[in-house]
């Protein structure tokens, strides 16, 4: 009855879906969340207010296809994401740039520039490391200040590592940017879809051809043996699509690919405005939270209360309720995915896509784009 199974209904999952009823494929996603969206999830919580309960999602993306594929689904709320650090209670621009540096050096701060400038060039990105190995001390001194007061205690609390243990990829994310953009991302397009994640996701999932099972764990209905595909029992010819975490889908025969989770403190104010129209508000020097987000200030919603949420993240265990969120890209964990990966990779149109059944950290632009590339090649 249906030419593909799509495991998932992510970003993924919900792109690839809907690019493949294209080709006249009856596509059959499973879902093991009660709601589809994936971490893109959002909804209105008992006060009205919508927020994204797998935490902030801001759309950005410098992909014209990516953007005109997803104005097929939404219209935008166009939002340049600004986030600042909170410093010893006082807010910081984050990336740190020649506003911050204002701040962080008042008496010195036209000198530095000047500095920075000839070194690095106006509007280029500096990894932090690189600045704090410079031979210049005085460069020295604006990458320790940075890596002192926006990255380390950061850093160890995201992912219980020194920036130097971890993969460069992911501090490279928060360079320094020698400009006076305070932008939290350089891209063209910036935003939320106007309505939210959710209804631009249930847009994508209204078709003929495409039915959602909710509550449904791939490993109870989908099997792989000795080279053939199960689904519920019956031999499965069509192709699968697979965006789940590979590990549990082999009940971690070779042991748990490691990720970081995230645990989501939610409050809500009977007040306008809880952090001064800040959306997210990153905590770099103190508490065990990472950061606040304000979803208002997000989502642009004009509602008189407001909710907020505390980040804690942690070691991913597999524990019911937990949510593996971030890959932690390191060799030894690689080559572990990679035995998982050489498991399915005898099996004929099994294909594996996004975050999870790749163990990368994308952002949901390239998710987007993935998708779109992986059915014009199977299809
Ligand atoms: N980071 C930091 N301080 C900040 C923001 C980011 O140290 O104020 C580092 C931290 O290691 C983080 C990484 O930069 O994990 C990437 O941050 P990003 O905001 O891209 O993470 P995400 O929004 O995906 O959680």
């Amino acid at each position: 009855m249906y030419s593909t199974i799509v495991v998932g209904a992510g970003v993924a999952g919900t792109v690839i879906a809907r690019e493949l009823t294209k080709k006249d494929e009856k596509v059959l996603i499973i879902e093991k969340k009660n709601h589809i969206g994936g971490n893109c999830f959002d909804a209105r919580d008992e006060h009205g207010v919508l927020i994204h309960p797998y935490g902030p999602h801001i759309f950005h993306t410098n992909s014209e296809v990516v953007r005109t594929y997803l104005n097929e689904f939404t219209d935008w709320r166009d939002f340049h994401h600004e986030v600042v650090a909170n410093v010893h209670g006082k807010y910081m621009p984050v990336p740190f740039n020649l506003h911050t540096l204002k701040e962080a050096f008042p008496e010195e701060a036209d000198a530095l520039k000047e500095k920075l400038t000839a070194a690095y060039g106006m509007g280029n990105k500096v990894p932090i490391l690189d600045l704090m190995n410079h031979e210049d001390p005085d460069l020295q001194k604006i990458g320790k200040f940075v890596y002192d007061n926006i990255y380390v205690y950061y850093t160890m609390k995201q992912w219980g590592k020194k920036p130097e243990e971890i993969d460069p990829a992911v501090t490279a994310r928060v360079p320094v940017n020698v400009s006076y953009d305070n932008g939290y991302f350089a891209d063209k397009y910036q935003g939320l879809p106007k309505e939210g994640f959710t209804p631009m996701f249930d847009a994508m999932l209204n078709h003929p051809n495409i039915t959602v099972e909710l509550n449904t764990e791939a490993k109870d209905v989908l099997k792989l043996e000795r080279g053939r595909k199960y689904f519920r029992g019956e031999e499965f010819d069509g192709k699968v699509i697979f965006t789940g975490p590979l590990d549990e889908f082999f009940d971690c025969k070779y042991g748990r690919l490691p990720y970081r989770t995230l645990r989501f403190d939610f409050e809500y104010y009977d007040k306008a405005d809880f952090q001064d129209g800040h959306s997210v508000v990153n905590y770099t020097v103190s508490e065990d939270f990472t950061r606040i987000t304000e979803y208002k200030w997000l989502t642009g919603q004009d509602c008189e209360g407001t909710t907020i949420s505390k980040e804690y993240p942690f070691a991913y265990t597999g524990a019911e309720g937990e949510i593996p969120y971030y890959s932690i890209a390191n060799p030894e964990n690689e080559a572990l995915y990679q035995k998982y990966k050489a498991d399915v990779e005898e099996y004929k149109d099994f294909y594996l896509l996004g975050r999870l059944a790749e163990y990368k950290y994308y952002n949901i632009d390239v998710m987007v784009e993935k998708a779109l590339d992986l059915s014009a090649k199977i299809s």
